[in-house]
């Protein structure tokens, strides 16, 4: 998957006209790749355009301007024959098994449901010997097809969500924040879960997570997104060892350290909590509301991305004009 410059404009209409007097910039200018077999972990806060960047690479709204390509195809028109081809490609996991699941149907009968809408299998045994399969591929049993959803655990829910998404054998699985409705441990399970998968079935992942910790061991590449935008993106390890862009300093800040003196000793950068609304984001680097690092440029000149020496790309003007803190880097200065 190939997306390069991805826009999402919502406008905001009011009147009896129904002008257009606003417009959310939901996601701009966000350009990444997902290589075949690979995780790409999408992190941000609430409301920084990572569920919307979802649905616009699974087809389920259009993109204001932008390309997407997927297997080499253009992807930007998902009606028709070629649209079935992608959708068949592409599946998505959603946050809330809860809500994903039809509480009336059986879990046998969720999992056949996308089979029957493609008529990808041809008879009754034919599709049960699939859902069988399937369910055993998510950790569960061939019993569990008789299930309601209001008789299984979250964790298990999520495994039948899984388990539907990958009933067409997609190249490439979309998971909207698949844990976050989880408790802790069955959170583990199922990022356990994922990474299994991807290396069994070599499937592309797109893990997206406000939480860097979830991401970390299952991703082989991070971006991490602001209002919007795509702040900072390189190789996991890089981006966890070597972060920098502020807010990401941040975000790997908040992840809690087991050991309280090391915990209590750690030096913070402090930001402040509120974040600016995308309907009216801030002029030039839409984190210099929040950022200690805040220099004039900031407020008047957005950062361009700048590929870094250890091969991440970060939009940040200290690192663009060559620019260290005290010395060190962003990460060496805070921690
Ligand atoms: Fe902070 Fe300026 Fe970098 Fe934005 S560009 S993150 S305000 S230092």
């Amino acid at each position: 998957m190939e997306a390069t410059g991805l826009s999402k404009y919502f406008p905001i209409r009011r009147g009896l006209m129904r002008r257009e007097v606003a417009r959310v910039r939901a996601v701009e200018h966000a350009s990444f790749t997902i290589d075949a077999g690979r995780t790409l972990g999408l992190v941000g806060e609430s409301g920084s355009g990572k569920s919307t960047l979802a649905r616009l690479v699974t087809g389920l709204i259009k993109p204001t301007s932008g390309t997407l390509q997927i297997a080499g195809q253009d992807a930007n028109d998902w009606r028709g024959r070629r649209g079935r081809q992608l959708r068949r490609n592409v599946q998505m996991v959603f946050q809330d098994p809860y809500s994903s699941l039809d509480p009336m149907s059986t879990v046998g009968a969720s999992i056949v449901e996308p089979l029957r809408s493609h008529r990808a299998t041809s008879s009754f045994d034919e599709r049960r010997l699939r859902v069988e399969q399937l369910l055993k591929m998510v950790g569960l049993r061939p019993e569990h097809r008789h299930s309601y959803p209001s008789e299984m655990s979250g964790g298990q829910l999520q495994r039948v969500a899984v388990a539907r998404a990958l009933a067409l054998s997609p190249q490439i699985l979309v998971l909207d924040e698949p844990v976050s409705a989880l408790d802790v441990s069955t959170q583990a399970e199922v990022i356990n879960l994922l990474s299994d998968l991807q290396q069994q079935q070599r499937i592309s992942l797109l893990l997206i997570a406000h939480d860097l910790a979830v991401v970390r061991h299952v991703s082989h590449n991070i971006a991490v997104m602001y209002l919007g935008q795509i702040v900072e993106s390189g190789p996991a390890e890089e981006v966890y060892t070597s972060p920098k862009h502020p807010y990401t300093v941040t975000l790997l800040q908040a992840i809690p350290v087991p050991d309280p003196a090391k915990q209590r000793a750690r030096r913070r950068i402090g930001v402040r909590a509120d974040i600016p609304s995308p309907t009216n984001p801030p002029s030039g680097c839409r984190f210099h509301t929040r950022c200690p690092f805040v220099m004039d440029v900031c407020r008047t000149e957005s950062p361009d991305p700048y590929l870094t020496p250890v091969g991440t790309v970060v939009r940040c003007h200290l690192h663009e004009r060559g620019i260290e803190l005290r010395g060190r880097s962003v990460f060496e200065a805070v921690d």
